[in-house]
């Protein structure tokens, strides 16, 4: 430890990102990207927006947005919060709406960012188990707690949780907020905002990462009673009041108005999903249901981490987990067909 060093950095346990290889050509399944690329309007917008206004600074509310999604959603302007990304989101989300003295409930397993995110607000956590087939049972979040959050699908599993079942855990915890993390859920689940109204402690968290094929740009998004983005705005205002920039907040304006092209590219991952999950069956895998643009599989008696190890050695990245109960399992981003037919391929071989 630095002695220059705040003594809160020296507790973080920071999340680790998924490998950006500086390698060319490498078929790259391992953070859930989209392989179709973002709407070709949304890149318009961008150069329009690429002028001598970008000496000023963009709006703080991000108001153009807020309009586009409120539009989409069919929800009130007042009821949208935006951000850099997701991962920005769920960071004020944590500090702004959870109790802190209390533990925050989140599947184990599930996306490793909740975990850092207690970590770094020094909010205690009760991780819950999923069942043996890696679902969410809506049982075991009717215990106190000071908040509880998971994605739908969940992340790695693909797992998806019907609307009828998060209902029951709404119902079951009428004084704290239920985060509902969807940045998969474009991939042939149906979106909790319809639950927004009969629900004030729902926040439903989004990406423009994955549907929308925007990583790169940084733009998430959370909807829910106006009260609760009150707080978010809050905390927003004191950490950076222009957390979308000019270029950012033109293009994810486009994304929202090409609904042609979204829908062309869930359909073709969903497409591809299918192909593969029953290729990798033939294979001899066993793939959990998946309803994101990723499946969660495994080959009995088989180390992840050799399998993982193997497709490298043929320039094939996807993501291994070492952790209890999933180290044996690969996720797969789904990509191209190409792309897939190399990864079917390249397992074959092993
Ligand atoms: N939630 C889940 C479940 C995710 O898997 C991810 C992507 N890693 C995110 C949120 C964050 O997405 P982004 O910050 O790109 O919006």
């Amino acid at each position: 430890m630095s002695k220059f060093w705040s003594p809160l950095v020296a507790t973080l346990v920071p999340y680790t990102p998924g490998e950006q290889p500086k390698i060319p050509n490498l078929v790259k399944l391992n953070t859930n990207e989209n392989p179709y690329g973002p709407s070709p309007k949304v890149i318009e917008a961008i150069k329009t927006e690429l002028n001598d206004n970008l000496r000023l600074y963009p709006d703080p509310e991000g108001d153009a947005l807020k309009a586009a999604i409120a539009s989409y959603y069919q929800v009130d302007r007042n009821q949208v919060f935006v951000g850099n990304g997701s991962d920005e989101v769920l960071a004020h989300i944590f500090y702004a709406l959870f109790q802190h003295g209390q533990p925050i409930l989140y599947p184990d397993v599930t996306y490793s960012f909740y975990p850092v995110y207690c970590g770094l607000y020094n909010i205690p956590s009760n991780p819950v188990a999923l069942t043996d087939s890696f679902e969410i049972n809506p049982e075991d979040y009717k215990q106190p707690n000071g908040g509880i959050i998971f994605p739908n699908p969940n992340a790695p599993t693909g797992r998806y949780l019907p609307l009828d079942q998060v209902e029951e855990i709404l119902a079951a915890n009428p004084d704290r907020v239920v985060v509902v993390d969807e940045a998969y859920v474009d991939f042939g689940g149906e979106t909790a905002i319809r639950l927004v109204t009969r629900y004030p402690n729902l926040l439903v968290c989004q990406t423009l990462s994955k549907a929308r094929s925007l990583a790169g740009l940084r733009v998430g998004f959370a909807v829910g009673q106006a009260e609760l983005i009150e707080a978010l705005e809050r905390v927003k205002n004191s950490f950076n009041s222009y957390p979308l920039d000019r270029l950012a907040l033109a293009g994810a304006v486009a994304a929202f108005e090409d609904h042609e092209w979204f829908e062309k590219c869930c359909q073709g991952v969903i497409g591809e999903r299918e192909r593969v999950t029953g290729a990798l069956e033939a294979l001899g895998f066993e793939v959990l249901p998946s309803k994101a643009n990723f499946i969660f599989a495994r080959k009995p008696g088989v180390e992840g981490e050799a399998l993982a190890r193997g497709l490298r050695e043929q320039g094939i990245i996807v993501r291994h987990f070492n952790k209890p109960r999933i180290s044996d399992f690969l996720r797969i981003t789904i990509g191209t067909a190409e792309q897939n037919d190399a990864l079917i391929a390249g397992l074959k071989s092993l």
